[in-house]
């Protein structure tokens, strides 16, 4: 059966699936330019809500090198067999849809902060705001630090991410998702830089603080509601214009 091209005519034949895949390719672009390049490693896909479909980076381009044209669909339903262009972790994308019908946008990247402190055993602190969007919703994963290769590894991460946003995996990268794709890349810079500066702080080897409950509650509340999120993406995605003007011709629907 021609899977390949059947499912890219599936996802590029409706507004809604190019839409979808300019957005995962500009949030590839954007974690490029935080840093979460890794060669071709690490992915990054949407869903529209509901749907038992979603896209996702191919496995053979790098996030700096993503565009909506080198985007895989994918399925929830395992008895699908995969695009022979998914990503070897595509179990890990598949597991976690299927288990949080709330997330539609998922990134999982080598991002270096994000993995050197998941591999610590220190909890994420609101040393900077970024902390404070993750506060109380970061798990850990420690089973196995290999690639995601099968259903059962992915749901065991699943598990650890819970109901949270994020979760470390030790000695690999993270995870981190969102109501959509748009807030997943977002997250996932937030991450890193939360992850950045409290290593920072812990090297200072002196005492620091960080913000108290009720502050992380209204920072929560403001600087990452949803309207704000939507304002760092629309920064990134310029960013990203700017490094790549090519990225500005990509359909928009
Ligand atoms: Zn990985």
């Amino acid at each position: 059966m021609p899977m390949t091209d059947t499912r890219r005519e599936n996802w590029a034949a409706t507004p809604v699936g190019r839409r979808l895949a300019t957005q995962l390719s500009q949030g590839a672009r954007m974690l490029s330019l935080d840093g979460h390049d890794d060669f071709n490693q690490g992915q990054i896909s949407a869903r529209t809500p509901g749907a038992d479909t979603f896209v996702i980076k191919n496995a053979l381009v790098g996030f700096d090198e993503s565009t909506p044209d080198a985007v895989v669909e994918a399925s929830t339903d395992l008895d699908v067999e995969p695009s022979p262009l998914a990503p070897p972790e595509l179990p890990l994308h598949q597991a976690i849809y299927r288990a949080r019908p709330d997330v539609n946008g998922i990134v999982h990247s080598h991002a270096p902060h994000t993995l050197v402190f998941g591999a610590t055993d220190l909890e994420l602190r609101p040393v900077s705001h970024d902390g404070a969007c993750f506060a109380g919703s970061t798990g850990m994963y420690t089973t196995t630090s290999n690639t995601v290769l099968d259903i059962e590894t992915g749901e065991q991460i699943a598990e650890a991410l819970a109901d949270g946003n994020a979760v470390f995996l030790r000695n690999h990268g993270g995870v981190v998702v969102g109501k959509s794709v748009r807030h997943a890349a977002v997250f996932a810079q937030v991450l890193e830089r939360a992850c950045r500066l409290q290593l920072l702080a812990e090297s200072s080897g002196v005492r620091y603080a960080w913000s108290t409950e009720l502050d992380v509650k209204l920072k929560q509340d403001f600087i990452y509601a949803d309207l704000s999120v939507r304002s760092y993406w629309d920064y990134a995605v310029r960013r990203v214009g700017r490094e790549w003007p090519e990225s500005l011709t990509w359909p928009k629907n």
